[in-house]
């Protein structure tokens, strides 16, 4: 049995929030259309009451998408509620996603809020929220380092109060996989409220694990993930988008989970987004990494011009991207072969040899090798 995964994109919300990234109206707009040929349900387009420029961007995405539900972030205070309905007017399907933090750490020092005020703002604010849009999203922010009766309770009441999605945010990227899905499943035992709401998972990757803990998540009953496009997003970033729809698509047998998500998309809005944020994608990066699908080793090479099973998991055609048997020192002759045949250079076989010979030569010693480089110091026959 398979479950049908709400994917919550927030590459235009968190993603920006990356360091040094600011998209203006239109470039935001421009990545929510790329977002809406890709098959996401909800796109959070910003935080309205952040800025001017913010407010115009999710009023831009709002106008620019007909598809997905276009979200916008508020803390529970009227003036961010009000800013985000009014970003959010225009859309065809609206969800103000509201937050409050709920660990210690953030009630004390950050918010200086006793908890029974932080249950009060939350109720307020939602039941506030549910008269301006159509969906009303609730967050526990930091949720990972609270107390797990306590965000229970602030669930209870959020979903009370007609929250009709609760995300449970690894704000920090602090947890373990087993944890994080250990947790969700005690806030749900004492929440029984929940079964009325879709539980969503928002992980960071500080610790290299966003993805693994979503996925965590998603194995015990989130309906929801939220992920940006390269994995974007503050300090070490988002849980990456194309990871978890290609976990998913790829262990389908064993997630029993899948998404919307066209897959001959995601090459094409990875690269609109690293464009448009200047957040270069790290070249073995995987799945849109310009090395995630290029074979080296004469042995990988080899067996992937005999099936490309042999070294893949997955089609890089089908995801828009392409695989690439480059040339360099751990190559071997039948990649090398191809190349020349591919590039027209028609050699006998002792020309061949003489030409891999001077190949493997050049190749100890450089980098990058090409045909040119090759062919220019060998006479072919
Ligand atoms: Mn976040």
């Amino acid at each position: 049995m398979t479950r049908r995964i709400t994917i919550f994109d927030t590459t235009l919300r968190d993603g920006e929030q990356a360091p040094g990234i600011a998209l203006a109206p239109h470039e935001k707009a421009e990545i929510a259309e790329g977002l809406e040929r890709l098959g996401v349900d909800v796109i959070e387009a910003g935080f309205p009451v952040s800025s001017p420029g913010d407010f115009e961007g999710v009023r831009a995405v709002s106008g620019a998408v007909s598809g997905p539900t276009v979200a916008g972030l508020a803390r529970t205070r009227k003036e961010d509620l009000d800013a985000c309905a009014e970003a959010l007017a225009g859309a065809r399907r609206s969800r103000i996603h509201v937050f409050i933090a709920t660990s210690p750490v953030h009630m004390e020092k950050k918010l200086r809020l006793e908890p029974p005020q932080v249950v009060e703002q939350a109720r307020w604010a939602v039941a506030y929220a549910r008269v301006h849009a159509d969906e009303v999203e609730f967050s526990c922010e930091d949720a990972t380092r609270s107390d797990p009766a306590f965000v229970a309770h602030v669930c209870c009441e959020a979903v009370r109060a007609g929250a009709t999605t609760i995300n449970l945010p690894d704000t920090v990227g602090y947890c373990l996989p087993d944890e994080y899905a250990a947790f969700l499943l005690e806030v749900r035992r004492r929440c029984p409220e929940l079964e009325r709401a879709t539980l969503s998972v928002h992980c960071h990757d500080d610790l290299g694990l966003a993805v693994a803990n979503t996925l965590a998540g998603v194995q015990v009953g989130a309906g929801q993930v939220e992920c940006t496009v390269n994995g974007i997003g503050e300090r070490a970033g988002n849980a990456a988008l194309e990871e978890i729809v290609m976990a998913m698509r790829v262990r389908n047998g064993r997630i029993g989970a899948e998404t919307g998500v066209v897959p001959g998309e995601i090459g094409r809005i990875s690269q609109v987004v690293e464009r448009l944020t200047g957040y270069r994608v790290q070249r073995n990066k995987a799945i849109v990494g310009a090395s995630a699908f290029a074979h080296e080793a004469g042995i990988h090479q080899d067996g992937m011009l005999k099936d490309a099973e042999t070294y893949q998991i997955m089609d890089p055609t089908e995801l828009g991207l392409v695989m690439s048997l480059p040339l360099g020192k751990h190559s071997g002759r039948h990649a090398f072969a191809r190349a020349c045949a591919e590039a027209g250079i028609e050699l006998d076989r002792a020309a061949l040899n003489e030409a891999f010979v001077r190949f493997k030569q050049l190749a100890d010693t450089r980098k990058h090798v090409t045909l040119a480089d090759v062919f220019e110091e060998v006479s072919v026959r």
